[in-house]
């Protein structure tokens, strides 16, 4: 954790606990490098169901082409905040009402799921126009990934087979314009994985253009960046995704790409602060009792995963009693849910760890607090913070120790 960060968790008071943390000139900067990896034909899209924390979506907004929502929700939410921004509207299931909204608020792509959809659409134009993609679960062979979205049957998308039937009504209609082709087909991909990816939904989306005598201008090939949460260091390559794909530009002179991302661009940004309420030892293994829990970081729970932590030592004890302590061994961070899942790491090992001390569980920033059961047990929400300053004196970091 940055010093500035450290800073403001030491001034956290206990009641404060637990709270969120976003570091938003971390998040500034990681979507400049992201845009700036990119070649110029790449329009970045942010995939708003990651986080869609206000604070977030404006750091983000003067970095990126764009915003996917997925829900009317989304849609008044970006809205609301970012009046101008362009939003493509995806995701199964748009109700009417939904589809109404998303030509009301101008958005600049719909991606069309099925042929009823679109035939719904057409009954809700009136006189406006729609620019859409039609999103294709492009058979792919997709090697075993966190979320695989296609490749298989799958409720996402078109099948090949309704693409000629979607092209028809669309031509038909004279009111909506095809721009392409979108193909979110996965999630947990490294650069090359991804670009592999890419290289096969391009084939097929080459051999089916070429076909019908269409020229391809815009594809969407999704976002599912990978995230390594055993190694938050091994970041996605965004510089070796950029070379592959100005490859890709390369043979397409007019072809625009688009990619949507979520988890990989606010992942890193996000904290949980917590503290420990209580360590017991359980047929000789330690447990470490946190305020908060999974109903606030859904995250190691919904993927499986121990997620990384620092721990943030309180000196202060004012009890007559031991400070209950595990030291160097495996503890497990529980939260304060009664089930045996609000797990937020398994067996993780700390040189120290007592009642009192902070714990700042790190990549917190995508699909955490608003994946979370929030209500569950009704526990106080967290509270949130947005630190939006430089480091703070290096001072403040002697304080913090590593798990
Ligand atoms: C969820 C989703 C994304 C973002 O996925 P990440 O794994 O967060 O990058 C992009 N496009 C679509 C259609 C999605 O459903």
């Amino acid at each position: 954790m940055r010093p500035a960060l450290l800073h403001h968790v030491h001034q956290l008071s206990d009641d404060d606990l637990p709270a969120y943390v976003y570091d938003l000139p971390g998040l500034r900067e990681h979507a400049r490098a992201i845009r700036a990896a990119l070649p110029r034909r790449v329009e970045l899209l942010y995939a708003a169901k990651a986080n869609s924390d206000p604070h977030l979506l404006h750091a983000l907004a003067e970095h990126i082409d764009g915003f996917e929502v997925a829900s009317g929700g989304e849609i008044r939410h970006i809205r609301s905040l970012l009046p101008d921004a362009p939003i493509a509207f995806g995701g199964p299931g748009k109700t009417p009402a939904e589809l109404i909204q998303a030509l009301d608020a101008g958005a600049e792509r719909l991606h069309i799921e099925s042929e009823h959809e679109l035939r719904t659409l057409t009954t809700l134009l009136g006189d406006r126009t729609a620019d859409v993609l039609l999103r294709v679960n492009v058979p792919v062979a997709v090697r075993s990934v966190a979320l695989a979205m296609g490749g298989r049957p799958s409720p996402f998308g078109l099948d090949p087979s309704q693409l000629d039937r979607c092209r028809h009504i669309i031509a038909a209609d004279g009111r909506i314009r095809l721009h392409g082709l979108h193909a979110h087909l996965a999630s947990g991909l490294d650069a090359r994985a991804h670009l592999a990816l890419v290289d096969q939904v391009m084939g097929w989306a080459d051999r089916w253009a070429h076909q019908r005598g269409i020229t391809l201008t815009e594809v969407n090939i999704g976002g599912g960046m990978d995230v390594d949460y055993a190694d938050s260091r091994r970041v996605f390559d965004w510089p070796a995704f950029g070379i592959g794909l100005r490859r890709t530009l390369e043979r397409h002179p007019d072809l625009t790409l688009r990619i949507e991302p979520g988890r990989s661009v606010t992942a890193y940004c996000g904290w949980y602060i917590t503290q420990v309420l209580d360590i017991k030892f359980s047929r000789g293994e330690a447990f470490a009792v946190l305020r908060g829990g999974t109903h606030h970081l859904r995250t190691p729970a919904a993927k499986r995963h121990n997620q990384p932590f620092e721990v943030v030592p309180d000196d202060s004890w004012h009890q007559p009693w031991t400070r209950p302590e595990a030291r160097g061994e495996p503890v497990t961070l529980v939260g304060q849910l009664c089930t045996p899942k609000d797990v937020l790491a398994r067996r993780a090992m700390v040189n120290r760890l007592r009642v009192g001390d902070r714990i700042a569980f790190a990549m917190a920033g995508a699909y955490a607090w608003n994946i979370s059961h929030q209500e569950f047990l009704m526990h106080p929400h967290p509270t949130f913070h947005h630190v939006d300053v430089p480091d703070a004196p290096v001072e403040d970091a002697h304080a913090f120790q590593t798990a």
